[in-house]
Protein backbone atom coordinates (compact mmCIF):
# COMPACT_ATOMS: atom_id res chain seq x y z
CA UNK A 1 0.00 0.00 0.00
CA UNK A 2 2.68 2.46 1.20
CA UNK A 3 4.66 1.62 -1.94
CA UNK A 4 1.42 2.31 -4.46
CA UNK A 5 0.94 5.61 -3.06
CA UNK A 6 5.17 6.66 -3.23
CA UNK A 7 4.49 5.14 -6.87
CA UNK A 8 1.74 7.31 -7.90
CA UNK A 9 3.07 10.90 -5.94
CA UNK A 10 6.49 9.78 -8.50
CA UNK A 11 4.21 9.96 -11.33
CA UNK A 12 2.36 13.00 -10.34
CA UNK A 13 5.60 14.92 -9.88
CA UNK A 14 6.75 14.19 -13.17
CA UNK A 15 6.16 17.01 -16.09
CA UNK A 16 3.89 14.86 -18.53
CA UNK A 17 4.52 17.17 -21.22
CA UNK A 18 8.39 16.23 -21.27
CA UNK A 19 7.48 12.54 -20.43
CA UNK A 20 4.40 12.25 -23.05
CA UNK A 21 7.15 13.45 -25.50
CA UNK A 22 9.53 11.42 -24.60
CA UNK A 23 7.73 8.38 -24.99
CA UNK A 24 6.81 9.25 -28.40
CA UNK A 25 10.47 9.89 -29.12
CA UNK A 26 11.19 6.16 -28.53
CA UNK A 27 8.82 5.16 -31.05
CA UNK A 28 10.52 7.27 -33.31
CA UNK A 29 13.80 5.18 -32.88
CA UNK A 30 11.48 1.45 -34.09
CA UNK A 31 11.73 3.00 -37.44
CA UNK A 32 14.96 3.94 -37.82
CA UNK A 33 16.18 0.38 -36.21
CA UNK A 34 14.14 -1.66 -39.05
CA UNK A 35 15.31 0.41 -41.54
CA UNK A 36 18.98 0.05 -40.81
CA UNK A 37 18.23 -3.69 -40.41
CA UNK A 38 16.40 -3.88 -43.56
CA UNK A 39 19.41 -2.08 -45.27
CA UNK A 40 22.17 -3.55 -43.51
CA UNK A 41 19.94 -7.53 -43.50
CA UNK A 42 23.22 -9.20 -45.41
CA UNK A 43 25.54 -8.59 -42.50
CA UNK A 44 25.14 -9.52 -38.89
CA UNK A 45 22.59 -8.55 -37.15
CA UNK A 46 24.59 -7.57 -34.49
CA UNK A 47 26.68 -4.97 -36.82
CA UNK A 48 23.09 -3.68 -38.03
CA UNK A 49 22.03 -2.75 -34.79
CA UNK A 50 25.19 -0.75 -33.63
CA UNK A 51 24.80 1.04 -36.97
CA UNK A 52 20.98 1.99 -36.08
CA UNK A 53 21.67 2.71 -32.90
CA UNK A 54 24.70 5.49 -33.83
CA UNK A 55 22.28 6.93 -36.45
CA UNK A 56 19.11 7.05 -33.92
CA UNK A 57 21.75 8.55 -31.39
CA UNK A 58 22.82 11.18 -34.08
CA UNK A 59 19.25 12.47 -34.12
CA UNK A 60 17.62 11.88 -30.35
CA UNK A 61 20.77 13.57 -28.45
CA UNK A 62 19.12 16.55 -30.02
CA UNK A 63 15.36 15.68 -29.82
CA UNK A 64 16.40 14.57 -25.99
CA UNK A 65 17.94 17.74 -25.16
CA UNK A 66 15.25 20.12 -26.60
CA UNK A 67 12.91 17.63 -24.48
CA UNK A 68 14.71 18.09 -21.25
CA UNK A 69 15.71 21.94 -21.68
CA UNK A 70 13.27 23.76 -23.51
CA UNK A 71 11.60 26.52 -22.18
CA UNK A 72 8.33 25.71 -24.09
CA UNK A 73 7.97 22.29 -21.83
CA UNK A 74 9.00 23.82 -18.71
CA UNK A 75 5.79 24.25 -17.51
CA UNK A 76 5.35 21.88 -14.68
CA UNK A 77 1.92 20.53 -13.01
CA UNK A 78 1.78 18.56 -9.72
CA UNK A 79 -1.56 16.84 -9.05
CA UNK A 80 -3.16 14.62 -6.14
CA UNK A 81 -5.73 12.66 -6.26
CA UNK A 82 -7.67 14.04 -3.64
CA UNK A 83 -7.09 16.88 -1.54
CA UNK A 84 -9.06 19.30 0.28
CA UNK A 85 -9.16 22.80 -2.22
CA UNK A 86 -7.29 25.31 -0.61
CA UNK A 87 -9.87 28.20 -2.49
CA UNK A 88 -13.05 26.41 -1.77
CA UNK A 89 -12.78 23.46 0.33
CA UNK A 90 -14.04 20.85 -1.89
CA UNK A 91 -12.44 17.65 -1.53
CA UNK A 92 -11.26 16.59 -5.28
CA UNK A 93 -8.37 15.95 -7.45
CA UNK A 94 -5.98 18.73 -6.64
CA UNK A 95 -3.74 20.30 -9.45
CA UNK A 96 -0.86 22.71 -8.42
CA UNK A 97 1.39 24.84 -10.72
CA UNK A 98 4.67 24.34 -9.89
CA UNK A 99 6.96 25.94 -12.30
CA UNK A 100 6.85 28.02 -15.68
CA UNK A 101 9.37 29.64 -17.52
CA UNK A 102 8.85 33.19 -15.48
CA UNK A 103 7.38 31.39 -12.18
CA UNK A 104 8.57 29.25 -9.72
CA UNK A 105 6.99 27.31 -6.70
CA UNK A 106 9.17 24.35 -6.38
CA UNK A 107 10.01 25.22 -2.69
CA UNK A 108 6.34 27.39 -1.31
CA UNK A 109 4.05 25.28 0.72
CA UNK A 110 1.82 23.42 -1.96
CA UNK A 111 -1.27 24.53 -2.28
CA UNK A 112 -3.46 22.34 -4.36
CA UNK A 113 -6.95 23.55 -6.11
CA UNK A 114 -9.43 21.11 -7.66
CA UNK A 115 -9.85 21.93 -11.33
CA UNK A 116 -12.62 24.46 -11.33
CA UNK A 117 -10.26 26.83 -8.70
CA UNK A 118 -7.47 25.97 -10.96
CA UNK A 119 -8.34 27.06 -13.89
CA UNK A 120 -9.41 30.14 -12.24
CA UNK A 121 -6.54 31.00 -11.13
CA UNK A 122 -4.53 29.57 -13.80
CA UNK A 123 -6.12 32.51 -16.08
CA UNK A 124 -5.30 34.83 -12.53
CA UNK A 125 -2.11 33.65 -13.31
CA UNK A 126 -2.31 34.64 -17.07
CA UNK A 127 -3.30 38.28 -16.43
CA UNK A 128 -0.27 39.01 -13.58
CA UNK A 129 1.77 37.92 -17.30
CA UNK A 130 3.01 33.77 -15.90
CA UNK A 131 3.30 32.10 -19.27
CA UNK A 132 1.60 29.05 -18.71
ZN1 LIG B 1 -11.91 24.67 -5.49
Amino acid sequence: MTQKVLFSEMIMKINLKQYGLYLLRWQLSTPILAIVLIWLGSTSKLFATVVANVIGGLFFFWIDRFIFTSPALQAHWEIQDTVLCCDCGVSARGYRLVKTKNYDKTRAIPKFRCEVCSEKKTQQLRQMGVLV
